[in-house]
């Protein structure tokens, strides 16, 4: 991608939303598919336990739901397949079904070029934050262990936070919230988000926010692009490559 090709998506946002220009101050990153290459544990344990539960959930399928609850994911499926909701003794079961064949899933990696893209965005003076829809206990030790001093933990959204999940804005939205505490008071125009999920696209972009994608996974471009995604990449070690043009637009 070249620099001109980054400034058209950036006009083209600020005309849409009226805003005179972008003025970076903060980077707010997803985590599955993102900072961790984790999304095929999740579609493969989401496939797996519906499964056992007499209910189909392809594992492509799972990567178009990446971002919802799993409540969410789990009614979507019952009423699909069923014709009716799931009781929330049935989401309670299903649920720790799922997340114990997670846990037994081996520790996802890295996301190839995340922790470089993340020193640049440090270094460039843009504050990195974590927004997630995870509710993992070890969360903020494994993000500091894979991820040594870039994330503050006042910074972060993180289940526990939030009511709705995406693709609702309300994660990103309170992601801002944090932020305007924390850094002063902030404008949609001095944040970006980065996901790699088409609701989680739907999402920064219902939050007002600059949204760039990145397609760590099997779904085709259009998937994220038909979400509102002002960018994309391919993966996080493009995006890594190509951060000083991005960054010099969005200033
Ligand atoms: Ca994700």
């Amino acid at each position: 991608m070249d620099r001109k090709e980054i400034q058209v998506a950036v006009e083209k946002y600020l005309a849409q939303k009226g805003y005179g220009r972008m003025a970076l101050k903060a980077a707010m990153f997803d985590m599955d598919g993102v900072l961790f290459d984790s999304m095929k544990n999740h579609a493969k344990c989401w496939h797996e336990t519906m499964a056992h539960f007499g209910l189909e959930l392809p594992e492509w399928e799972a990567y178009m739901h990446e971002g919802r609850t799993g409540a969410g994911t789990i009614n979507l499926v019952s009423i699909r397949q069923r014709g009716y909701e799931a009781t929330e003794e049935d989401i309670e079961r299903i649920y720790q079904y799922k997340s114990d064949l997670f846990n037994k899933c081996p520790k996802a990696e890295r996301m190839p070029g995340a922790y470089e893209l993340l020193m640049k965005v440090k270094g460039s003076g843009v504050v990195p934050m974590v927004v997630t829809g995870s509710g993992q206990k070890t969360l903020l030790e494994r993000l500091n262990r894979n991820f040594p001093d870039i994330f503050r933990p006042e910074l972060m959204v993180t289940a526990f936070d939030v009511k709705y999940g995406k693709p609702n804005p309300e994660p990103y939205l309170m992601g801002m919230e944090k932020a305007k505490k924390e850094l002063g008071a902030l404008a949609p125009s001095n944040f970006i988000v980065v996901e790699n999920a088409p609701l989680g696209v739907a999402a920064g972009v219902a939050a007002g926010v600059f949204t760039i994608a990145v397609n760590t996974g099997p779904l085709p471009d259009d998937a994220l692009l038909s979400q509102g995604a002002h960018l994309l990449f391919h993966s996080m070690q493009e995006f890594c490559d190509e951060w000083e043009h991005v960054v010099a637009c969005l200033r």
